[in-house]
């Protein structure tokens, strides 16, 4: 498991669960897999589809996804493939073809296509190891995104009953989670569930008084990060977008309006980093899995706290920081309260409703909102500052805001309780607006006495009060202030009011964490990767992940066995992209003088890794001493082809290791010709155009030669 893992992958280590998980299936067992996002649910199946010897199946909802994750598969030279609509009937028939000589490990299709009488005869004519059902939460009318189509998966265990079958989703839900074993009818399946805290995601919860505004403020010095903002309403994501558009920010609109066509390209576009910022309605998100996005901000409030925990969720997937940030306005409540009671259905609005009282005491509380968030998916949160929420890491100081209460609430009384949030600011602000001179409350006692705080201060006092009760919002057509029992004793002065602090200047810019990268290798890096990635027409992080690329800009690898140790990095990418970003990473250093710190990162990854360089030092020292691969195969109790593979990695790293002592010269010539003809990228034609005589580690050996000698 643990080469296939490095090979295939790139990675040293298991993330939590899935070692576990993949055991179980390889016990020929049902799992129920319950991760978040971003926690490696992909990997619970893709790593034993390699160790088993027929094909598993991978059904998901959605054909973008499933292109994007066959293209990531043979990006690290796993035989993928996917079926469905978007593919012409030769197409599928050439799929058909390779899966009955046995050719694809994982084969990804659609549930429509999946439960085609035709395609389920076809499958059990094929040795079918895993059914695995990603984003089963669609099977159940319960979850934030059913599909009646998946309610007939149920068959496969009625076709297929000694197929273990694995359910994944990142759904949390009690409910859900019932729905979804009993559905699918799983057999003393296993459950496996890890916890829904997303360490790396920031959340905060900003007053939203002047939006656009504040998102200019925040997306300052943020230019070259990938972001989503979602809105409410298709005008709002038009208006967004093209504001963001008009102060030279490459974003892009997505919503329900524009015709298919149009929103799969702005799609493309956001994936291939070709823009960085998607203004989108919450129809955006199920088909994306770019691991990349930094920060999902939430431009108006979202329906329920679980669709805001899905939506935030896209950011930070590869792990890297990533930020939430949601503007909350009473008049947006409003807004949705009034969507609402427009509702038909009794039942509907009743849970609607729940939902946004739900969502609304999240984003009034003063307590941790990670807190807050898990407790609604019934999981304890215990500790005391979460160290990655507003609340936690920028706590609020507190001043007797009594004078500044009593003036709001005698202007809310003076002016007869029939005036909302900004009419009540203008009047103690002393503005000079018609509608308030018409009403002659110019000359109220209290025009004019709020001058000591901007007009932003008085809006978040107003929040605050109505917060602490003191106020409430009220109204049939827009939201109206209104007194509350509370209010009396702190207008005849009998009781305090500690109100939050002013700020000096409202911060909506925290510090970037875990800054400790090279930038502007970074930016090279980044830069070359979406050349390739362009070249190829894929997504740049098919290529190599963010988390990959920081981690060269911190160890600064200067040869191929060096990128090997980097997390991400297998086999396959390493023949592919190795040269190239080693020999930009060699010139950024040369040109700026940067010696690198070898083992500059003491990770446990970091560790096992070096493990694996010992060894190979070992049989080194070996082959130094004249030993042939057979010999030193046998001294250390090593397969010959594990030796086969240290020498490689040794020839790669430029060590000087003569392939004549290993491989004949003749046949050397031979391997060379064929991979002129067939490419070096995938050794099985090349195997198979050189014939009996020939073994994997002989072609492999000479590979590793003609790489480093271009
Ligand atoms: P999910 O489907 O649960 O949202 P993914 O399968 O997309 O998560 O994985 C999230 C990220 O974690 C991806 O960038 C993936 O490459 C990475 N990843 C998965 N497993 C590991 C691992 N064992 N070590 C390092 N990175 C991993
Ligand atoms: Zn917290």
């Amino acid at each position: 498991m643990y080469d296939l893992l490095q090979k295939y992958f790139g990675y040293t280590s298991f993330y939590p669960l899935q070692e576990d998980i993949i055991k179980e299936v390889l016990a020929q067992r049902d799992v129920f897999v319950l991760m978040p996002t971003g926690s490696g649910k992909s990997l619970c199946y893709q790593l034993p589809a390699l160790l088993f010897t027929g094909v598993t199946i991978v059904i998901s909802p959605l054909i973008a996804l499933m292109k994007d994750q066959v293209d990531g598969l043979l990006a690290n030279g796993i035989p993928a493939a996917y079926i469905n609509s978007s593919l012409s009937y030769h197409e599928v028939d050439a799929r058909r073809q390779q899966l009955l000589k046995n050719e694809l490990k994982i084969l990804y299709v659609a549930p429509e296509r999946l439960l085609m009488s035709e395609f389920l005869e076809f499958l059990r004519g094929l040795k079918v190891c895993l059914f695995a059902i990603d984003e089963s939460h669609c099977i159940s009318e319960w979850g934030h995104d059913f599909r009646p189509e998946y309610r007939q998966l149920k068959v496969l265990k009625e076709k297929f009953p000694h197929v273990p079958v694995m359910a994944l989703t990142a759904t949390a839900t009690q409910v859900v989670q019932d729905d979804i074993i009993r559905q699918l009818n799983l057999s003393r399946n296993k459950v496996f569930k890890a916890s829904f805290n997303r360490k790396n995601l920031y959340y905060q919860i900003k007053p939203k008084h002047d939006p656009f505004h504040q998102i200019l403020q925040y997306l300052n010095g943020r230019r070259t990060d990938s972001g989503i903002i979602y809105c409410q309403s298709r005008k709002a994501v038009e208006t967004l977008a093209s504001g963001l558009q008009a102060k030279g920010y490459r974003a892009l609109p997505y919503h329900a309006g524009l015709t298919a066509e149009v929103r799969t390209e702005h799609q493309e576009r956001f994936i291939r980093d070709d823009v960085e910022i998607i203004v989108a309605t919450i129809a955006f998100g199920m088909g994306i899995h770019k691991p990349g996005v930094r920060y999902v901000i939430h431009y108006d409030l979202p329906k329920s706290i679980e669709g805001y925990y899905q939506e935030t969720g896209r950011a930070g997937r590869d792990g890297l920081p990533g930020d939430c940030v949601l503007f909350f306005s009473y008049a947006d409540k409003f807004k949705i309260e009034h969507f609402i009671q427009q509702k038909e259905d009794e039942n509907e609005r009743q849970i609607a409703y729940k939902q946004l009282r739900e969502l609304i005491t999240y984003c009034e509380s003063n307590v941790c909102r990670r807190r807050v968030l898990l407790a609604y998916f019934g999981e304890q949160f215990e500790e005391p500052n979460c160290g990655g929420c507003d609340v936690c890491v920028e706590p609020k100081e507190r001043f007797d805001g009594t004078i500044a209460a009593q003036k709001i609430l005698s202007c809310v009384y003076r002016t007869g309780e029939r005036f909302g949030i900004n009419y009540i600011v203008d009047v103690l602000l002393g503005a000079r607006n018609q509608k308030l001179l018409q009403n002659r409350h110019d000359t109220l006692k209290t025009y004019g006495v709020g001058k000591e705080y901007a007009k932003v201060q008085w809006q978040s006092f107003i929040r605050e009060l109505i917060q602490l009760g003191y106020l409430k919002l009220d109204g049939d057509e827009y939201p109206i202030l209104k007194l509350h029992e509370k209010s009396r004793p702190v207008l005849l002065g009998d009781e305090k009011v500690s109100l939050i602090k002013p700020a000096e200047k409202i911060p909506v810019q925290k510090a970037e964490r875990s800054d400790n990268y090279d930038h502007t290798l970074f930016e090279r890096l980044r830069a070359l990767r979406k050349t390739l990635a362009d070249q190829e027409g894929v997504p740049p992080y098919i290529i190599f992940h963010d988390t990959s690329l920081k981690e060269m800009t911190v160890s600064y690898p200067q040869s191929l066995l060096d990128l090997r140790k980097i997390s991400g990095v297998g086999d396959q990418k390493l023949v592919k992209y190795g040269k190239a970003f080693v020999e930009e990473i060699v010139n950024y250093c040369e040109e700026n003088n940067i010696m690198p710190r070898q083992f500059c990162q003491p990770s446990a990854e970091f560790s096992a890794k070096q493990q694996k360089i010992s060894t190979i030092q070992l049989t080194f020292d070996l082959y130094k001493q004249r030993l042939t691969i057979p010999e030193i195969a046998q001294k250390r109790g090593l397969a010959v082809s594990t030796i086969a593979s240290h020498l490689e990695k040794l020839i790669l790293d430029g060590e000087d290791i003569s392939l004549d002592d290993l491989v004949t010269s003749e046949k050397q010539q031979q391997i060379r010709k064929v991979f002129a003809e067939a490419g070096m990228q995938t050794l099985s034609p090349v195997k198979e155009k050189l014939g009996e005589g020939y073994s994997y580690e002989e072609i492999r050996l000479v590979r590793a030669k003609v790489m480093v000698e271009r």
